[in-house]
């Protein structure tokens, strides 16, 4: 053995060859510091042994390397952007060293080389995949560009313009796509991956391969004139700012980075790209993303052990009602593998719900996504039905039928009869509490609620919502069952209006006191949109969920917390519903509605809902943006708070993503809590105690002011 440490060992071939392996001890190779650290200890080696004639680079795992280890980021990027720019420099450094190594090199990619573990196979001579291959680089999805160089290799190896494209979506390649763009150089099937990596070096040792002419185009300035240089810089930066927007900054310095470094060699270009990664690393943007990731993972860990203690593994699932959610459920649950049982007692709600599955699925045959075989098998694993019995072998129920406590009662109390006694019965209603449900079943210990969002194939949410009664056995059977139909399921206790809607009916509250007050819809929503980065603001979105089923709930929100979420006298909302304005479904609501060419609706400001605000309201007045976003934000924050330290939602990660994945929260801003963080919490303590005199949603829990005070975060 040559070099031999937890994660990298280094072994003589035949002919002077050493085989460089990627081996962490866990169960994916990533560079965190200690194995930046090995590289540097195994290249300089390699460097100094005169014996070395070429190195093959490769993974022992079924994935090359997945990138940098990213729970290493946030405490790093607490230091300040000039300490920043030398941390990435030495890190970056360990790739120079791999590319200047005095002897051919050439890496064999199996399965992820993503990020870091991309940027080490550019620093490689040649490159050879197979079919498992997955190369890319995602950083931007990070709020961050690469930082090991990628911004300056990848432009000379495939051309600026590919290398743009690569960097600003993120999206990554499989290997005959990488090899059509110029990446990688060989492409062979996975147990020949090796033998032609290996052949390839002997090649390039023997003579046969240039590789010292390769290397030295990613030595130099990019190879383009004025005019092309002009052009494609030019494009890029329109495509970027297009597409990603004033919110997301990286893809822009990534671009503006490439640019800059264009025209100087790689030690010039480096010193760039260290300084637009520290740049990028202390924006709030990236803080925020970066958690995101995190939070993300720990959903997903919990999910994988939820499927551990599950009572039971949830093989067919049958969907009662077959309305816009039953049939999006249904369709879910089979498009993932299992088979569901979608039961109404109308004949045209069947033919809808299974017309709605069928045309979603072309789409994604279309899309190239699926074949015509993929398609007819799901179409196949839905099983449409009027009857009960059809239900009984279900390991799942998922109750959507009508919101009507008394309906939803005497359709579970009459499936729980006819289900083995270890099924699940669950309810997606929105208002319901899961308690009083629980009320009409003898097995409460198997029921929860499983709340979906409309609508289901694309909304990543479920709300798993544990009763007073039900085991943590079905609620880990719930989550399993979520996450095996691609959804990322958060835990939260009963309470009206659950976790997201609790949140989201007081920042409904604090437009409908704005729009009292006088403040423009449509200025409101344009600031929430824009400037806030909300997809909708809140007058749109009170269209798209319904004024109807919006005032229903303001009555379940008033008698949950009657002080605190008392109905408003005039609310706007209430007026709405009362003229028979209920959004989109029925064409008119704060605007009217009509279909654009697509058939898609389309909104327009209408004088009619004007003129009903006009006589409810105050005289029109001007607000700034930030009291806009300040008097809808506070409320939500607010419960938002409240709703952790009652233990509705069991952590800030989770809290936070419920509302990135149950309500679109710009995820720039990572959720809530972290753009509390952000702010500072003492900041937003003494922003809430300006709105105080408007009501309790704006005033802040002792707990908070406390927090405040002590200078503690939400997060790390
Ligand atoms: P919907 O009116 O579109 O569908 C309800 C379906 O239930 C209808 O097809 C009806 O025929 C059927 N039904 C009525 N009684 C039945 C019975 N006894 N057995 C079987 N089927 C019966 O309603 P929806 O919007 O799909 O809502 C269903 C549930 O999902 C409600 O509890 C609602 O609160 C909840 N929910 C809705 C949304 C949403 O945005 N629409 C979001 C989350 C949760």
């Amino acid at each position: 053995m040559m070099y031999q440490s937890p994660r990298i060992t280094v072994e003589q071939l035949a002919d002077g060859i050493a085989k460089f392996t990627f081996n962490a001890e866990g169960s994916v190779n990533k560079f965190d510091q200690q194995t930046l650290a090995d590289c540097k200890a195994a290249l300089e080696q390699l460097q100094q042994d005169k014996s070395v004639t070429g190195v093959l680079f490769s993974s022992s795992k079924d994935n090359f390397i997945v990138g940098a280890d990213i729970t290493e980021f946030l405490p790093i990027f607490q230091r300040d952007e000039q300490e920043l720019v030398p941390w990435i420099k030495q890190a970056s450094d360990v790739f120079d060293l791999c590319e200047d190594l005095p002897v051919p090199t050439v890496v064999a990619i199996r399965g992820f080389a993503l990020g870091g573990g991309c940027e080490w196979t550019l620093a490689c001579d040649y490159r050879v995949g197979d079919s498992s291959t997955k190369i890319g680089l995602p950083e931007v999805k990070l709020g961050l560009m690469p930082g090991f160089g990628g911004t300056v290799r990848l432009p000379r190896i495939i051309g600026a313009d590919n290398a743009m494209e690569w960097i600003t979506t993120g999206k990554d390649r499989n290997a005959v796509k990488a090899q059509q763009e110029g990446l990688i150089d060989a492409v062979t099937s996975p147990e020949k991956l090796e033998a032609v990596a290996l052949s390839m070096l002997q090649d390039a040792i023997a003579g046969k391969l240039d590789w010292q002419q390769k290397r030295a185009v990613k030595l130099q300035p990019l190879k383009l004139n004025k005019t092309e240089a002009t052009m494609s810089f030019s494009t890029a930066k329109g495509m970027v700012f297009a597409t990603a927007g004033k919110h997301y900054p990286a893809p822009m310095v990534a671009v503006q980075t490439i640019e800059a470094a264009a025209g100087l060699d790689r030690a010039g270009a480096m010193a760039l790209e260290n300084q637009g990664f520290a740049k990028l690393a202390k924006t709030d943007s990236a803080t925020a993303q970066i958690g995101l990731f995190l939070n993300d993972q720990l959903i997903k860990g919990k999910a994988k052990k939820a499927a551990k203690t599950a009572s039971k593994a949830v093989n067919k699932a049958a969907v009662l009602g077959a309305g816009i959610m039953g049939g999006g459920i249904a369709y879910q649950s089979a498009s993932k593998g299992v088979p569901a049982v979608m039961k109404d007692i109308n004949q045209q709600a069947l033919e809808l719900g299974m017309g709605e599955a069928t045309k979603l699925l072309a789409k994604q045959v279309e899309r190239g996504r699926l074949d015509a075989v993929g398609m007819a098998k799901v179409i196949a694993s839905i099983t449409p039905s009027l009857s009960y019995d059809s239900v009984k072998d279900a390991d799942i129920v998922v109750e959507a039928v009508v919101e009507n406590p008394k309906i939803k009662g005497a359709v579970l109390k009459e499936t729980e009869a006819l289900l083995s006694d270890d099924a699940i019965l669950t309810s997606n209603t929105s208002t319901i509490s899961i308690n009083s449900l629980a009320e009409n079943l003898s097995r409460p210990q198997n029921f929860c609620g499983m709340h979906f969002f409309n609508p289901v194939h694309r909304m990543p949410l479920v709300e798993v919502i544990r009763g007073k009664d039900t085991s943590e056995e079905t609620v880990a059977a719930v989550v399993a069952y979520a996450a095996k139909m691609g959804k990322s399921p958060i835990v939260v206790n009963d309470c009206p209006g659950f976790f997201v809607n609790r949140v989201l009916f007081p920042y409904f509250a604090g437009f409908s006191k704005l729009v009292l007050d006088g403040a423009d819809f449509t200025q409101i929503d344009k600031v929430m949109e824009k400037q806030f980065g909300w997809p909708m603001g809140p007058a749109y979105l009170l269209d798209v969920v319904g004024l109807d089923t919006a005032f229903h709930c303001t009555d379940v929100m008033a008698a949950g917390f009657p002080t605190r979420m008392a109905k408003l006298d005039n609310d706007p909302v209430a007026a709405m519903y009362q003229a028979n304005r209920y959004g989109q479904k029925n064409g008119f609501g704060f605007y009217a509605y009509s279909k654009d060419a697509k058939g898609k609706p389309k909104k327009a400001v209408d004088d009619a809902s004007r003129e009903l605000l006009a006589g409810i309201c105050h005289n029109a007045t001007e607000f700034s943006a930030e009291d806009i976003i300040a008097r809808t934000m506070v409320p939500m924050i607010n419960e938002t708070i409240r709703c952790l330290e009652e233990g509705i939602v069991a952590s800030a990660a989770e809290a936070d993503m419920g509302l990135i994945y149950g309500l679109g929260f710009p995820p720039f801003r990572g959720g809530p809590l972290r753009y509390v963080d952000t702010l500072g919490l003492a900041n937003f303590v003494a922003l809430a105690d300006k709105y105080a005199h408007l009501g309790e949603i704006y005033q802040v829990t002792d707990k908070t002011r406390a927090m405040a005070a002590d200078g503690q975060r939400f997060f790390p």
